[in-house]
């Protein structure tokens, strides 16, 4: 019985997870449960699961929670530091992080230290902090199983491949709604949030759409699978039936293709180095027919120049990438910005960063902080 914590349990993420683990109940226990303020749901998934401690990021429902919970035995907790409790519960082996943003990266810091595997879909706390979380993960004897989609799939193409026999990593991507779309002035909120393949929270629909999705994923596995920059390529495939590839040094590519459904990627995390029987079908590749693959337009999408941008320079600089975009996005979804706006906060905000370099956690911190403050203030002025 492996047990289990979930950060960000009210998520597209989360509810996949539980799903998963509801349909192999023999597998896993739910031990610990958090989302940020969704009350109604985290109320409905702690009576289904009954998870020993449950979090409400936002402390201000914390009590509405606890109240609804009278009686329950189980522990209810809130804030920054209740996230920290359930990371880190002593019975925990497998800590599933899938809060949304920035706010998960000091949880899954200290659910590292506690030497919990780690599930990990929160990308942009590896675009943050790559180095000090691989660093801290290589330390502590942790693990860090990928969710991504494409992460999951490159991490099954290297399983058991002798070192050095990589050649370079082959990211696909869907391309997003927009990929055929010529004008951009004119996109609105509501034709962003439908995307072609993937049904995914708000944050990373919108980066899906600007191709800064894609970018983020440019710097999660240059940290993850210590990969340089120079040899990770992005192919769009608008099919989204490869997830992505590994070229070994011998010319052969090797691929893992699934049906496009985030509960493959989660069951692999949650039964590793196990496989779960039947978890989806199969794929129908004749049905399916034909794959297709181009190289993705730069100019149209600058986002994902940014990250390469970024990840190269270093330091500080994806942190500040990620943090314009965090704020860029919020104000898209917030109706405050267009959607062509959202590449120029995040160039504007890179040009005016002077980049630390080997930066210290509490600098990637600053640094975060200083980015979302000159982000909100270029629609302010
Ligand atoms: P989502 O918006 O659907 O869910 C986010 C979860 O985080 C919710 O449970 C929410 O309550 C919680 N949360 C939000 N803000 C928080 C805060 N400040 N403090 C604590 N908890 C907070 O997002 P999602 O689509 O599930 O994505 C989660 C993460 O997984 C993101 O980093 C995303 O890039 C990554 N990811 C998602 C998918 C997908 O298919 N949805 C695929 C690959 C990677
Ligand atoms: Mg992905």
């Amino acid at each position: 019985m492996k047990k289990v914590a979930i950060l960000g349990s009210t998520g597209s993420i989360g509810t996949n997870a539980l799903w998963v683990i509801s349909k192999f109940q023999q597998h896993f226990e739910v031990v610990g449960l958090t989302a940020d303020k969704n009350v109604d749901l985290l109320e409905k998934q702690v009576r289904q699961f009954n998870p020993k401690i449950v979090c409400l990021a936002d402390e201000e429902k914390t009590g509405i929670l606890a109240e609804r919970l009278k009686g329950y035995p189980g522990e209810v907790v809130g804030g920054q530091a209740g996230l920290i409790k359930v990371a880190c519960q002593a019975d925990v082996d497998l800590v599933i992080c899938a809060i949304v943003g920035s706010a998960g990266l000091i949880p899954l810091l200290e659910a590292i230290k506690a030497k919990k595997q780690i599930g990990l879909a929160n990308k942009e706390a590896l675009v943050m902090a790559g180095r000090i979380v691989m660093e801290l993960a290589r330390q502590n004897g942790v693990k860090i199983l990928p969710l991504d989609s494409e992460h999951n799939a490159i991490f099954q193409c290297l399983e058991g491949k002798a070192p050095g026999t990589v050649k370079k990593i082959i990211l696909t991507g869907s391309g997003g709604p927009f990929r055929q779309r010529m004008d951009l002035e004119t996109i609105t909120l509501e034709e962003t949030l439908k995307h072609p393949t993937w049904q995914m929270g708000k944050k990373i629909t919108v980066d899906s759409a600007t191709l800064m999705n894609k970018g983020l994923e440019v710097i999660e596995a240059h940290y993850l699978f210590d990969i340089p920059v120079s040899d990770i390529t992005v192919v769009i495939h608008p099919q989204s039936i490869i997830h992505s590839m590994v070229e070994f040094v011998d010319g052969s590519i090797l691929a893992q293709m699934s049906v496009t459904d985030m509960r493959i990627p989660i069951a692999y995390a949650l039964s590793y180095p196990e496989r779960l029987a039947g978890v989806l079908s199969g794929l129908n590749l004749t049905q399916i027919g034909m794959l297709s693959f181009q190289e993705p337009d730069l100019d149209k999408f600058p986002c994902l120049s940014y990250s390469y941008e970024a990840v190269t320079k270093g330091g500080t600089g994806p942190a500040v990438l990620n943090a314009a975009n965090e704020i860029a996005v919020q104000q898209f979804l917030n109706k405050e910005i267009k959607f062509t706006d959202i590449p120029k906060i995040i160039k504007k905000v890179m040009g005016t960063h002077k980049i630390i370099e080997s930066p210290t956690l509490d600098e990637i911190l600053m640094a975060d902080t200083w980015a979302r403050e000159k982000a909100r203030n270029i629609i302010k002025n």
